[in-house]
Formats: structure tokens, C-alpha cells, sequence
């Protein structure tokens, strides 16, 4: 166990962040699944950079898996996590349980609570959460609203941070902070990916090596968008088709192994599709290698999305 980190219940967590808040410390909560690499690290740092108490919370929310998901095989590595949380420089690990979070929902043979929000009082994330990976989850951002809203309140968290890797996840943690005035200031922090380019996912652990390398066809799809928007592109259907024709090319050279589920471009803060581009327009895509589901995103223009070495995109 690394020396100077808390590893904390709920009720330990709530007598640490009700010390904090009366010495009139802020908290920022880094919210996490757990299978923590250094994307998740990034979010710490930042964190720890703004001079707030730390908070990593770990928990894979049934909530928004659907039942034939990866819920029950999600990397589950509670003490490497708080290793990385330790040096990345977190206060506090918070492992909370599924009746923490969840007191009245029932419980199944497994002993995991009956997957999705139906049945319990939950978040509706509404349209912006019906489409892209809403639309290929169905209840998906209901589940990580109503978590992230549970988590919110428990921790009494002044800041939040998420990372742009999940796009839409942040444009609806941001609505649902707006609109029920939660008080909670929603950070944004750049991808890390991989030195290839592929984006730093927990799921990447998934992948067998041939699947490893056919996965940069996300990161090279995002660069062949932005080498068209530099080169002077504004329209987004023209754009998109081209986008779609590099992307049958890219699963012809991998047959079977690569299907894409959506590609998309969208007006960044409300997620409507694009018309003319501009440099904040998101490229956002989702793509399945075997029954591995990856997402990625960038915007068309401004910095870098190339390789880092942990401290961010
Ligand atoms: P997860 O554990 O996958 O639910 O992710 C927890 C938080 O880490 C979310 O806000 C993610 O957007 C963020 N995150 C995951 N991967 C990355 C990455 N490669 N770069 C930046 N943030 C990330």
C-alpha cells in the first residue's frame, strides 16, 4: 500500500470530505471504472496542479452496461489502481459498493443489482444522449449520469474532472451540472494516447497483438480528417464521405476484424451534426474489433492530437 494515500469506504470517505470542507479545503473529484493508465493519471495531475484535495473514485456502475456487455469481465485492479492514483499525487481512493450507490435497486443471483436504471429513480440524459454511442448503448448515459450525479453528491466535490476522450460523456456531465445546478465545476482535459496514437483506454487491455495495431485505424482516420480540414475542406458532407471511404479501405485491409459503428461530425458543445466545419468541429467515431468496442474523437483543427508521454494531448 503506497504511504500518504487513503484508500477509503463511503463512510470513510464521507467523514474525510466533511473534514476537508469545514477546514475550507476544495475537492476535486477524478470519477474512474478503475484499470487506471496514465489517461486517468493526466486527470489526477491536473487536479493535484490546481492545489485541491484529490478524490479518485473507483467503481464500475452496472448502471450502464447493457446485459450483454463486459460488465462482469471489466479489469477489476483495485490495488495497481492505487499505486498509479498514489503517484500521480491523489489524496483519497474511494471504492465504493453497489449499495452505496445504489440502496434500493434488487439484487440478482450474482449478486449484482438487476443491470440499468429501470426500476430506480435515475437520470434521463435525454436526446443528447440518445444518439452516437446512445444510440449503440440504449440506457448507457442514463447510467452514467445517475452514477455521476451519486457521486457528486456523496463526495461534495467543488470540481470534477473527465476527460475529453469520452466527448459526449463530458457535453452531458456539463448539461446535468448546468441544468440542475449542481454547483460542481465540470474540467475537460485533453486525450493521452498511446506513442502510436491510440487513444489510452482501459479496454485497450483487451486486445490481442493483431487487434492492437489494427485499432490505429481510429487514430489514422482522425489524422486523414484533419489533413483535409487543413488542406482547406468546410464541407462536412464532403468530408464525411471521404471519411467513410478511408474507413472501407481500412476494413478491407482487416477483414472481419474491424467494424465501424458510427463516424461522425458534430458541432462540439450540443453534439448536432456539422454543416460547415470549423476548427472546433469533432470528428467522433466508434469501431468494433471483434467484440471489443473502442471510441475516439478530435477536433478538426488547433492542437496536436499526436502521442504524449503521459502529460496529455
Ligand atoms: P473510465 O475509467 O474509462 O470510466 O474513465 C474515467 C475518466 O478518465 C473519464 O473521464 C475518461 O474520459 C477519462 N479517460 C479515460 N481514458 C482517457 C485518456 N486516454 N485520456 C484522457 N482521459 C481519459
Amino acid at each position: 500500500m503506497s504511504a500518504g494515500i487513503r484508500r477509503l469506504d463511503t463512510v470513510g470517505m464521507r467523514a474525510a470530505t466533511a473534514a476537508l470542507v469545514s477546514a475550507g479545503t476544495r475537492i476535486s473529484l477524478v470519477p474512474t471504472m478503475g484499470a487506471l493508465h496514465e489517461g486517468h493519471a493526466s486527470l489526477i495531475r491536473r487536479s493535484r496542479a490546481d492545489g485541491h484535495a484529490t478524490l479518485v473514485s473507483v467503481f464500475v456502475n452496472p448502471a450502464q452496461f447493457g446485459p450483454t456487455e463486459d460488465f462482469g469481465r471489466y479489469p477489476r485492479t483495485h490495488e495497481a489502481d492505487v499505486e498509479l492514483a498514489a503517484s500521480a499525487g491523489a489524496d483519497m481512493v474511494w471504492f465504493p459498493e453497489v449499495h452505496d450507490l445504489y440502496p434500493s435497486a434488487s439484487v440478482g443471483v450474482a449478486g449484482t443489482p438487476r443491470l440499468g436504471v429501470a426500476g430506480t429513480m435515475h437520470v434521463c440524459a435525454g436526446p443528447t444522449g440518445e444518439v452516437l454511442c446512445g444510440a449503440s448503448r440504449p440506457g448507457f448515459f442514463d447510467g452514467v449520469c445517475t452514477v455521476v450525479l451519486k457521486l457528486f453528491s456523496l463526495s461534495r466535490a467543488h470540481v470534477a474532472h473527465f476527460g475529453e476522450k469520452d466527448w459526449q460523456q463530458l457535453v452531458l456531465i456539463r448539461q446535468m451540472a448546468r441544468e440542475f445546478h449542481l454547483g460542481v465545476v465540470v474540467r475537460g482535459e485533453p486525450i493521452v494516447r498511446e506513442p502510436d496514437g491510440l487513444a489510452m483506454s482501459s479496454r485497450n487491455r483487451y486486445l490481442q497483438p493483431e487487434q492492437r495495431s489494427t485499432a490505429l485505424a481510429l487514430h489514422r482516420t482522425i489524422e486523414f480528417a484533419r489533413a483535409r480540414f487543413a488542406a482547406g475542406e468546410r464541407s462536412a458532407a464532403r468530408l464525411e464521405e471521404a471519411l467513410l471511404g478511408a474507413w472501407r479501405a481500412e476494413e478491407s485491409a482487416a477483414p472481419r476484424a474491424l467494424r465501424l459503428d458510427y463516424l461522425s461530425l458534430r458541432e462540439p458543445d450540443t453534439l448536432m451534426p456539422a454543416e460547415q466545419l470549423a476548427p472546433a468541429t469533432r470528428l467522433v467515431l466508434a469501431a468494433y474489433l471483434g467484440d471489443v468496442r473502442l471510441i475516439d474523437n478530435a477536433p478538426l483543427g488547433g492542437g496536436s492530437t499526436s502521442a504524449s508521454e503521459g502529460g496529455g494531448a
